[in-house]
């Protein structure tokens, strides 16, 4: 493909985006390829559950993944969650650029979700200024905050919106456009950015917002929606992306189409340039627990079960127990968690000396292996658990 014709898809939802996006991460990565692209990214709405099955599938195929998310930026700070005003929210597209980033999205994801959660993942500047380092920031789509300041003709607001992007992402802030003359109200607000880069100085980047692959696809993600929002496909004013397309284009097609300062297609090149991630994939990141010189985590971790199984059943231990504890510690040996539920029980001892507290099912999961824990009272074998 010629150079001047190269375009990097940077916001593309795959069905990680649930009941929203469509293509599955295989069919995405396999649509990329045939399309003679060598880039994209993956920028699922709040939460990145699919970034690594994203990552493995796009290197096994020769394409550059490039991570992303699409957050939900709340109008005030993430600690406020007052009805009526804090439901709404603005969309935010980050990129990672490199390793840092991929761990600063990680952080900005969780936390996020863990303390920003109302209604859905929220982020807010200060968050956002936390964690910046190694992001590439795009102002998304017409859910975005500076698009949405421009639609309400709030100027002064979209301004200081730039202003403020910028100072958080330097020169990594990019002012998203993206072509769908089937929403009518996107060419004003395309029109106001272009003007809005110059003057700010803040490049534009051209952007599909991908929910599906192929163009007939529309009808099926339409669908989706309707079932996310619990409204009838007949209903007038349902969400929905039914005025436009919003399929994978091609190069050639987004070449061809596109009306707005081609700078800002090659843009989606330099930006897949700058972005290099590399995960480290099948290591145990989990940390080690001191055993006696002559033991492993895993004979050890048997050693505290079978201990435990002797305090709560008959002995000699009946066969049925046997097999249960051999198939339970055989799994746990085979995923590396033997360490893992070492800690734990660790950490239950102590505590349960100093308190009369146990440790709740969920952790331990009504099987053998939380005979450790001592935790005697519950009968494995009679709840038929799986595992
Ligand atoms: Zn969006
Ligand atoms: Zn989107």
């Amino acid at each position: 493909m010629p150079d001047k014709q190269k375009f990097v898809h940077l916001h593309v939802h795959s069905h990680f985006s649930l009941l929203d996006g469509m293509p599955k991460i295989n069919d995405l990565i396999q649509k990329v390829k045939d399309l003679g692209m060598d880039s994209i990214a993956l920028t699922d709405h709040g939460y990145m559950y699919g970034a690594i099955e994203f990552y493995k599938a796009a290197k096994k195929h020769g394409i550059k993944p490039i991570i992303g998310l699409e957050t939900y930026v709340a109008p005030r700070t993430i600690k406020d969650k007052e009805s009526g005003i804090d439901d709404k929210k603005f969309h935010l597209i980050l990129l990672a650029k490199n390793n840092t980033g991929y761990k600063n999205l990680i952080k900005i994801a969780t936390k996020a979700s863990l303390e920003g959660f109302y209604y859905k993942p929220r982020v807010d500047k200060d968050l956002l200024k936390e964690h910046s380092d190694g992001l590439i920031a795009l102002s998304a789509c017409m859910s975005g905050e500076i698009p949405r300041a421009i639609l309400t003709r709030n100027f002064e607001r979209a301004e200081s919106l730039i202003q403020s992007y910028k100072e958080i992402f330097k020169d990594d802030f990019y002012l998203e456009i993206g072509h769908h003359p089937g929403i009518k109200v996107s060419e004003t607000v395309n029109q106001k950015l272009i003007e809005y880069s110059e003057k700010f100085n803040v490049p534009l980047v051209a952007a599909y917002d991908v929910h599906y692959l192929n163009e007939d696809d529309a009808k099926a993600q339409d669908t989706l929606m309707a079932v996310q929002t619990g409204a009838k496909l007949g209903e007038g004013d349902r969400i929905t992306l039914a005025q436009d397309d919003f399929s994978l284009k091609s190069p050639e097609e987004v070449y061809d189409s596109f009306p707005y300062p081609k700078e800002a297609l090659k843009n989606t090149v330099k930006i897949a340039e700058e972005c290099d991630v590399e995960i480290e994939l099948g290591t145990n990141k989990l940390p080690t627990y001191d055993v006696p010189s002559e033991e492993t985590a895993d004979t050890f971790l048997k050693k505290l079960c079978m201990q435990g199984a002797e305090k709560r059943y008959e002995i000699p231990l009946s066969q049925e127990v046997t097999e249960r504890i051999d198939y339970e510690l055989s799994v746990i040996e085979k995923t590396g968690f033997a360490a893992y539920f070492l800690i734990v029980q660790d950490f239950v001892k102590g505590k349960t000396k100093r308190h009369s507290c146990r440790p709740r099912q969920r952790l331990c999961g009504r099987i053998y292996r939380c005979l450790p824990f001592k935790y005697y009272e519950h009968r494995p074998l009679k709840v038929r658990p799986s595992f």
